[in-house]
């Protein structure tokens, strides 16, 4: 019989009680028992409805109050030194790690963060080195594999496999930093040993253990490692489904097939034609072949006729008993249920499926592809194939305007009117900008009062006047606190916006929206991603209102900020029926007519962020260069209108792009802000390397965590860029925007990067 699974959900509660309950601990609103009851019961709702949705093989252990990585490290007792002897709970420690702890005499920054692979998911990197001293401290896919059988459910656990766990790692601070995280293997896998063993002996059947760096160009050297592991392993451990996901295997699947596991799971979503060959490798063994069909990662209703049709082409050759149905990853990637939407028309609806529906997706494909004589089952296949057809047909409608003026794009297009240099000497003339120039990324704190008042617009308590008074009277604060902290070039503050994509998205044609569709972003950060299901255009101005408001409250130069086409893009669900390339075309024709509207109304300093360009970025490396030439192009297209003497700035979230260096070059930005690199200069040194020559804001706090840096500390940061960046190309801001952030702790660190910049103007 072919089975169902679901290979993880989502870990924040259907109506975000998981969000709602963490932050209430951490702000002393409730006790530890109040956070863990909460817990429960959204484990509970999880289990107890994927099950209802007729899946076979439940999850369970992939949980997190915070981040799954940040679970294995903490379970490991992997903890960097820093954390150690705080005098604080266990729970408390793993908090700090994730963001950081500034209370009670304690004072910790948090652990890197870092994307999820090609997602918006960040996991927290785990530090390693020789003194790590591995124990299995904690059993958590045990503990929640009984939790799910005392309400007798019976799941599969799912665990990071050991040696992606210590690839996604990094040295530790006593760890010189060529130290290679995987040669602690060895002292891992006793650990692996010994939680895998736990869970046989409690009757596990089945693990699903994640190995997703499989898909990965340097997994290629790790043959040796995987072969050895997994030897070691599967003798102790249950049933192992070896899992794979967001890619192909490509070479790599020479030595997976060859591994001792009971199954392998690819991602048939990201990589349909790897069906195949993976067929062909695996036909003269016994791996079952879990089939990744329903995405984990968007939210279109499958194409049941599609994956029906690859199960069986799967069946026929390995026989249904070594078949699995699967979503193509976790579908923590998801929003928890389409029943939360009320206000979505249902022509709209009919398009998606979120994580439950998944779940039953999965069920229902699993059941016919057995031949299932259920009525039920034939008419969900029945209202599939309507649905599908009908959104075929949809798509097949176009907006000629716009792909005539994508057609019409012209290379001079790209390109700003001078290089750098002449239009560095105009903005000189123009802005009249100290040394050092002190900035802000663009959103101040997102209050209680601004949350509450775009409610209450949103219920019709506000009218839209009194809600752009309000809106107006934020932005005056944020102005006249900007005079106060005597910043150099100013932001409005980003008030208006509930998110830097949803906030677009909600203005142009072709987005759709959603009230409940949160996805977890990191930690208790969700985001709701727009999701595009048609050609993109502007029907009008998006942002020019607020930002001149802005600009006539003060002489100092207000930026413009915008959110560029890729993040754009990268942060919605897209479209599957045309190229990303084109998505990201049209949606830079919008924002460059919003840019040149920007400047015709007097704004002098446009940045358009892009901290997603580099998680866009294909997991092989033989498909970047493709991925990076339209999406720098699209960039370069929604800012290259201007006049020489504007100046465009951009920002990027992501420490880890010495790798697409020359396309950041590329993006000919004057100016880009980067992310505070917590753990070294690394980065800077290659902009140095590569000579990178435009200027250059390297953040000189992380804003992902309230503690507030001191001026020596941000000047210490200056001391150290300035050895590499030269100081008439630098800029001091924050790594990142403020709006996650409380008053107060925005206002002592402001207040201590304005000093440490006036310190660099007279002593650097
Ligand atoms: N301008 C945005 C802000 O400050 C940028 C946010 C981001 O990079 N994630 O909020
Ligand atoms: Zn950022």
């Amino acid at each position: 019989m072919v089975f169902s699974s679901v290979l993880g959900f989502p870990r924040i509660g259907a109506n975000r009680e998981v969000k709602k309950s963490v932050e209430a601990y951490w702000g002393g609103k409730i006790p530890v028992e109040d956070l863990q009851k909460t817990v429960a019961e959204v484990k509970k709702y999880n289990w107890t409805n994927v099950q209802s949705r007729g899946v076979d093989l439940i999850p369970s252990g992939e949980f997190s109050l915070y981040d799954h990585v940040l679970d294995h490290s903490a379970a490991f007792n992997a903890i960097p030194k820093r954390y150690q002897g705080l005098g604080i709970s266990d729970l408390d420690v793993y908090f700090a790690m994730g963001r950081g702890r500034q209370t009670g005499g304690v004072d910790v920054p948090a652990c890197e963060m870092k994307k999820w692979f090609d997602s918006n998911y960040h996991y927290v990197v785990p530090e390693l080195s020789d003194e790590t001293d591995f124990k299995l401290v904690h059993n958590k896919a045990l503990v929640e594999y009984n939790e799910a059988k005392a309400l007798g459910i019976t799941t599969r656990p799912v665990v990071l496999g050991p040696i992606s766990y210590l690839v996604l790692g990094k040295p530790a601070r006593e760890a010189p930093a060529s130290f290679e995280p995987i040669t602690l293997l060895s002292k891992l896998l006793p650990v692996y040993k010994q939680l895998l063993t736990e869970l046989k002996s409690a009757g596990v059947e089945s693990v699903q253990i994640d190995e997703p760096i499989l898909v990965l160009d340097r997994a290629a050297n790790l043959e040796k490692q995987y072969a050895s592991a997994y030897a070691e392993l599967a003798p102790v451990a249950p049933k192992i489904v070896l899992t794979t996901y967001f890619n192909r295997l490509d070479a790599n699947l020479k030595f997976v097939s060859k591994l001792p596991v009971g199954g392998l799971h690819i991602d048939l979503v990201r990589a349909p034609g790897q069906l195949d060959e993976v067929i062909a490798a695996v036909k003269n063994t016994n791996l079952v072949l879990s089939l990744g069909l329903v995405s984990g990662r968007n939210i279109w209703k499958n194409d049941f006729t599609a994956s029906i049709k690859q199960a069986q082409k799967a069946v026929s050759a390995l026989g249904s008993d070594r078949v699995i149905v699967a979503t193509s990853s976790s579908v923590l990637h998801t929003p928890v249920t389409l029943a939360s939407e009320k206000k979505l028309p249902d022509q709209h609806r009919d398009w998606f499926s979120f994580a439950l529906e998944k779940a039953a997706e999965v069920a229902t494909i699993a059941a016919v592809v057995n031949g299932s004589q259920d009525a039920k089952i034939a008419a969900a296949l029945e209202e599939n194939k309507v649905s599908i057809a009908k959104r075929r047909e949809f798509e097949s409608t176009s907006d000629d305007a716009i792909r005539k003026r994508v057609a019409a794009i012209t290379p001079d297009m790209y390109n700003r009117k001078s290089p750098f240099a002449a239009r560095k000497a105009a903005q000189d003339q123009a802005l009249k900008l100290p040394k050092f120039p002190t900035t802000t990324i663009g959103s101040f704190p997102q209050t209680k009062e601004i949350r509450t008042a775009r409610a209450k617009l949103g219920k019709g308590e506000l009218t839209p006047a009194e809600y752009e008074k309000f809106i107006e009277q934020e932005i005056q604060n944020v102005v006249a606190f900007q005079e106060e902290v005597g910043l150099d070039v100013f932001v409005h503050g980003e008030p208006e916006r509930n998110d830097m994509v949803q906030y677009f998205g909600e203005q142009l044609n072709g987005f759709v929206f959603t009230q409940n569709a949160w996805v977890q972003s990191y930690g208790s950060r969700y985001v709701r991603p727009p999701i595009i299901v048609s050609d993109v255009s502007r029907p009008g101005p998006m942002t020019v209102r607020w930002s001149s408001y802005a600009q006539s409250l003060t002489k100092k130069p207000m930026k413009g900020m915008l959110t560029g086409p890729v993040t754009i893009l990268n942060w919605s669900f897209p479209r599957d029926d045309v190229s990303r390339k084109l998505q990201s075309q049209q949606l830079a024709l919008a924002l460059r007519d919003e840019v040149l509207d920007l400047e015709k109304a007097g704004i002098t300093v446009i940045q358009v962020d892009e901290p997603a360009i580099r998680e866009g970025l294909p997991l092989r490396r033989s498909d970047w260069d493709e991925y990076l030439e339209w999406a720098v192009d699209t960039f370069k297209l929604s800012t290259a209108g201007v006049a020489d003497s504007t100046q465009t700035h951009s920002h990027f979230c992501y420490s880890d792009f010495g790798d697409i260096f020359t396309s950041i070059q590329r993006l000919d930005a004057d100016v880009i802000s980067i992310e505070f690199s917590k753990s070294d200069m690394k980065l800077l040194h290659t902009f140095q390397q590569f000579g990178y020559s435009n200027q250059i804001g390297p953040g000189v706090y992380d804003i992902h965590s309230p503690r507030v840096p001191s001026e020596e500390e941000i000047r210490e940061r200056l001391k150290a860029s300035l050895k590499i960046i030269p100081d008439h190309l630098m800029f001091v801001n924050p790594d990142c925007g403020l709006k996650t952030r409380q008053w107060k702790e925005t206002k002592e660190s402001l207040v201590n990067l304005v000093a440490a910049a006036r310190w660099a103007r007279e002593n650097a």
